[in-house]
């Protein structure tokens, strides 16, 4: 079918760290990201709205922090109240695929909310791309495409195999490893994606061991972890390990990645600060052709036509083992303001003032209610006619 609208596609890498990333391209270890970076617009100062997969991928999906919809932490669904940006592209005639691993399984909510959802094992990438092309090319055009990348993640994969335990290598010199297999990738993925406008970055950063002691503190952890008598022992010091990996503890390191796009006509590295949530706003509008109304209230604006190029930027994020327990952190002018924020045994919701504050703190604005969606949609359809 012919078509004027753009093929989209956001290829999320779990847990692209933005140091590690930017050393390893700068000492040439990542020829392909390298030759990419020459066509394309990288963003050295991007930060993700979350330090964990599942509350960064609802802000990513929607254009807004994912707090707002409850979505606090890796175990939360995805509500289906949450105005998503496939919502939008299936009633402008996209046909969406999600290609997924890690912990964006059915309980996630996401499968309904695209036509494909594929879910594959974890660090299974290299095997993937070859299949992908067949998939993609039976699809009709327009296409939304997210397609999700586990090997950096901890404990990182290589070959297909996770490379945790039984060698003595610092968890940096394992992240390369793992990055250095997203990069031998990279030529197949995009071939794949020909004709496409693509967003690639992190769902989060990370933190990595440098020092061979401290990743066999970290690895000594995780055994602990697997053995259930030493479980209950090490208690306490289970969620969001401050040794490697995200998670909330880990911001706002785990916040800091990359992003890297081919939607802006100009192909430079800039180290304008963003959020990796502006990726929303920039493909509605560019789907659009227009610029945003007013009446979405997006967190996130678009890369190319940023309204304020000053404004603070978020993270929010909450611990697996206690959602109540979380961190906030305020990018803003090169400083960092962190939060800890710690809300008794009750869901952060049966607080509404709290909450409140938190999100006037963030977006200026009431709670959303119950219809955002429908409020959203018919932002969307007074748009459409405009
Ligand atoms: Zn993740």
């Amino acid at each position: 079918m012919a078509t004027n609208k753009p093929n989209i596609a956001i290829i999320l890498i779990d847990s692209l760290a933005r140091t590690p990333f930017l050393e390893a391209l700068e000492n040439d270890q990542l020829p392909n990201f390298k030759e990419l970076t020459r066509k394309a617009t990288l963003y050295t100062n991007a930060y993700s709205p979350a330090a964990s997969t599942t509350p960064s991928i609802a802000s990513l999906l929607s254009g807004y922090y994912s707090i707002k919809f409850g979505v606090r932490s890796v175990r939360d669904p995805i509500p289906s109240k949450m105005p998503l940006i496939t919502d939008i592209l299936h009633s402008k005639g996209y046909t969406s695929l999600a290609e997924v691993t890690g912990p964006l399984g059915n309980e996630l909510g996401l499968r309904k909310r695209f036509n494909y959802y594929n879910y594959r094992v974890k660090g299974s990438s290299t095997k993937w791309v070859k299949t992908l092309k067949k998939k993609i090319e039976t699809l009709n055009q327009p296409r939304f495409l997210l397609l999700h990348i586990w090997e950096p993640h901890l404990p990182r994969y290589y070959d297909g195999k996770n490379i945790l335990l039984g060698n003595l290598q610092t968890d940096y010199k394992q992240y390369m490893k793992a990055l250095k297999q997203v990069d031998s990738i990279i030529p197949e993925l995009l071939e794949t994606i020909d004709n496409t406008i693509f967003f690639i970055m992190g769902d989060h950063g990370d933190k990595i061991a440098k020092s061979l002691l401290t990743t066999m503190k970290l690895n000594l952890i995780r055994i602990q972890k697997r053995i259930p008598i030493l479980k209950d022992k090490i208690e306490g010091i289970t969620e969001g390990t401050d040794f490697a990996g995200h998670g909330y503890k880990n911001l706002p390191i785990a916040a800091e990645t990359i992003l890297i796009t081919n939607a802006t006509s100009i192909q430079e590295t800039t180290s304008q600060a963003i959020s990796t949530l502006d990726t929303t706003a920039e493909i509605i509008s560019k789907v659009y052709n227009s610029d945003l109304p007013g009446c979405l209230n997006l967190d996130g604006q678009p890369l190319t036509k940023p309204k304020n190029k000053k404004r603070t930027i978020f993270s929010f994020s909450c611990s697996a083992a206690n959602r109540n327990r979380c961190r906030l952190v305020a990018f803003t002018d090169d400083k960092v303001h962190i939060y800890d924020i710690y809300i008794g045994e009750e869901p952060l919701e049966n607080y509404p003032r709290v909450f409140a504050s938190i999100l006037n703190y963030i977006h200026k604005e009431k709670l959303f209610i119950t219809s955002a969606k429908m409020r959203y949609m018919k932002c969307y359809k007074k748009y459409s006619k405009s």
